[in-house]
């Protein structure tokens, strides 16, 4: 049996960055972005490579960050001042949240033209009506990876494995939205010794559980697209959610971590701050 086919999200990320510095040429002005990020290992990794990509793109970025016991009347002031500064088109709250910080009274306080990640509860109806200006960026990286095959998903069986809000669910909206029979995984599945079946029939399968090689290899489909969203690390190796080496022998594509669907999310916040930005001067 043949390897699956690599989906490789840097080279990808690249050509989207280079339709994206076409528009930024484009606009009079440039899009600003402000990010509020917390003083954890994985949130400073993602804040840097956020700052990366745009100062590569001439996006201008500044990040504030909290300890993760920042209280929660100054996130939402920080918020307030955003909203209410004309200069800032963008805001991105790293996610997950210290548990003081209710997340959906944090994305209700975003102004929704502004809101990067697409968790303002207009944008979450929107994209429900499949009518999403801004949508979940990682949401969005998952769907490029897809389309990058040049499957077409109608009909085909869509497993999405995590309901989570940012992640799971807005991926599952737009899987639907191409007219895959799209099927929602959770811990009710699992518990219910279920699991193992949907992930067998799936034509397209992504994960976004968290844990590591929690799909086993022999699950997946002969010939399926298999996108792994999981970060996880294990003995100082990031690793994501599915069992990659034995997985690659049945699928036909499969997103590695890492290399995947990061770099891809990291560009799709870029796009969705030019997006905003348009929106605001339309
Ligand atoms: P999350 O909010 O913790 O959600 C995890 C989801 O997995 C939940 O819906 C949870 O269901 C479900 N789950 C937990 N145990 C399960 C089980 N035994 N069987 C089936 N489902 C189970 O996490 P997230 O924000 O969606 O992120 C998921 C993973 O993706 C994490 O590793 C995260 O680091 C990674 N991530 C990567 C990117 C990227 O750009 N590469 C972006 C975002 C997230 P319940 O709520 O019912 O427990």
């Amino acid at each position: 049996m043949t390897q699956a086919q690599l989906l490789d999200g840097r080279t990808l990320a690249d050509r989207i960055k280079r339709q994206l510095s076409t528009q930024l040429a484009g606009l009079s002005a440039r899009p600003q972005l402000r990010v509020l990020y917390f003083e954890t290992p994985t949130s400073m990794t993602y804040w840097a490579a956020q700052r990366k990509v745009a100062q590569e793109l001439g996006i201008g970025i500044e990040g504030v960050m909290r300890s993760t016991d920042v209280a929660p009347d100054e996130v939402n002031q920080l918020i307030q001042q955003w909203n209410t500064d004309p200069s800032v088109h963008g805001m991105f709250v790293h996610q997950p949240l210290p548990k003081q910080l209710d997340a959906q009274r944090l994305s209700a306080l975003i102004d929704p033209r502004k809101d990067i990640e697409g968790i303002h509860p207009q944008n979450s109806a929107r994209r429900f009506f499949a009518k999403a200006r801004i949508g979940s960026c990682t949401a969005l990286a998952v769907m490029e990876l897809i389309e990058s095959t040049g499957v077409a998903l109608e009909g085909k069986e869509a497993v999405v494995v995590g309901h989570s809000e940012i992640v799971g669910r807005p991926v599952s909206m737009l899987l639907l939205d191409k007219l895959a029979t799209t099927t929602i995984c959770h811990v009710g599945t699992d518990k219910a010794g279920r699991l193992e079946d949907h992930v067998r029939r799936a034509d397209v399968l992504v994960v976004a559980v968290g844990r590591p090689h929690f799909i086993r290899g022999e699950w997946i489909k002969p010939g399926a697209i298999v996108i792994d969203v999981g970060i996880n690390v294990v003995n100082g190796r990031v690793v994501g959610d599915v069992e990659f080496e034995a997985a690659r022998q049945r699928a036909a594509f499969i997103s590695p971590v890492p290399g995947g669907v990061g770099p891809v999310t990291v560009m799709m916040v870029m796009k969705n701050t030019v997006e905003a930005y348009k929106l605001q001067k339309a």
